[in-house]
């Protein structure tokens, strides 16, 4: 069997190397060859001993997962629908900006968690991704955008928002982290690459220990009796464990904040009293916010707040010296907008099985 070379980050590439009797300053180039120069030709690999490409050749590949459909939206925003197999695929967004390019990287094929608002969440799960997998997306929208003049990568900010709980698959997100931030790889910086979490309180400990970079969490709600319905999860990690979860977070943090997302549900939790409850909440975290236009999908059970509550909303926040955004809504006409990404799971939790039986 061929070992995909996509799967190791630097530790792992050495220790391969050893094994096949190899330096580490081997894994070296070859990481930069994959990942800075995005080469999957071993041959092209000029600055490799001819005897050790042809090796690699026989004992090694460059695999990221196949396009299967790309769209464009007016905005500029493009997202891939990607195979990775037996019957799934999941989505990676590009979303270009004057001064940055971000990436928004999927984890999982499709999620376990079932947040109430989220179409991802509607589908079920399948599995995780491999290292190669998540990296694979990176490393193939790189390729397909193409340098710049300067010889620089379009992508300079990573965030992993896209399907999936990236916390649930912590060992390969941190593989595909670690090839982030490495020099012989991406090189980027910690603080542009984000996870983005609902909330995994024994994992967001242990990626502060391991791979502290920024980091966003889900809250959507101020108290728990409204959370546990908005995200399930929330019965296993309530608000107060949470919120001690990011303080520590904070501790080796690369950022001195913690982003709090918050999608805004008419009716539901844009009250100005709920905004005076979540300023009670998050009073010893230091944070910011994003409030996030509720993005609908067929059968979602909520609507968009519109932009006159979500703008008091965010007044009563920044009236709290709370410093809030509202996000923009970015590529919904090809349904690339958060929470709208819905791939092709093969649904193995029964969810949507179980939601049709509930409708009939
Ligand atoms: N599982 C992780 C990361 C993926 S979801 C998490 O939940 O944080 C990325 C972001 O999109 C989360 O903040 C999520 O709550 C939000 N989201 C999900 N569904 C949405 C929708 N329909 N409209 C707007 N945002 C949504
Ligand atoms: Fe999963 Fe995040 Fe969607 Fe919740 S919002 S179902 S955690 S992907």
């Amino acid at each position: 069997m061929t070992e995909n070379l996509l799967n190791f980050d630097a530790e792992q590439m050495t220790a391969w190397f050893a094994e096949q009797g190899e330096k580490p300053f081997r894994a070296k180039q070859v990481l930069r060859w994959l990942h800075k120069a995005g080469e999957s030709d071993f041959n092209a690999m000029s600055d490799l001993a001819m005897s050790l490409r042809s090796k690699l050749k026989l004992t090694a590949c460059v695999k990221s997962p196949q396009v299967m459909r790309e769209e464009t939206a007016t905005d500029g925003t493009q997202k891939w629908l990607l195979d990775v197999g037996t019957g799934n695929a999941v989505e990676t967004v590009f979303i270009p900006e004057t001064d940055r390019g971000t990436l928004c990287v999927s984890t999982q094929a499709g999620c376990a968690l079932d947040c109430a608002f989220c179409s991802t969440g509607k589908q079920g799960f399948n599995r995780n991704l491999s290292v190669a997998e998540i990296i694979g997306q990176l490393w193939w929208a790189n390729r397909e955008l193409g340098k710049n003049q300067e010889g620089i990568w379009p992508i300079t900010n990573v965030v992993l928002m896209g399907m999936g709980e990236p916390l649930l698959n912590f060992d390969n997100t941190v593989h595909a982290l670690r090839l982030m931030l490495d020099d012989n790889a991406y090189g980027l910086s910690r603080r542009r690459v984000t996870v983005s979490t609902s909330g995994i309180v024994p994992a967001m400990d242990r990626l502060r220990d391991e791979c502290p970079v920024a980091l966003a969490v889900s809250l959507h709600a101020p108290n728990d009796a409204l959370r546990n319905v908005l995200v399930p999860v929330n019965q296993k990690y309530p608000l107060k464990e949470l919120m001690a979860a990011c303080g520590r977070y904070l501790e080796k943090a690369p950022r001195d904040f913690v982003t709090f997302e918050y999608v805004m549900l008419a009716g539901i939790n844009d009250s100005v009293q709920q905004a005076r409850e979540l300023i009670a909440l998050v009073r010893e975290v230091p944070c910011k916010f994003n409030l996030i236009p509720f993005n609908p999908f067929p059968q979602a059970p909520y609507q968009r707040s519109d932009m006159q509550t979500v703008m008091r909303f965010r007044d009563v926040l920044m009236q709290a010296d709370i410093v809030t955004t509202i996000r923009k809504v970015r590529g919904d006409d090809i349904a690339a907008a958060c929470g709208q990404l819905a791939g092709k799971v093969q649904d193995k939790t029964k969810r949507t099985h179980r939601l049709t039986e509930v409708a009939q």
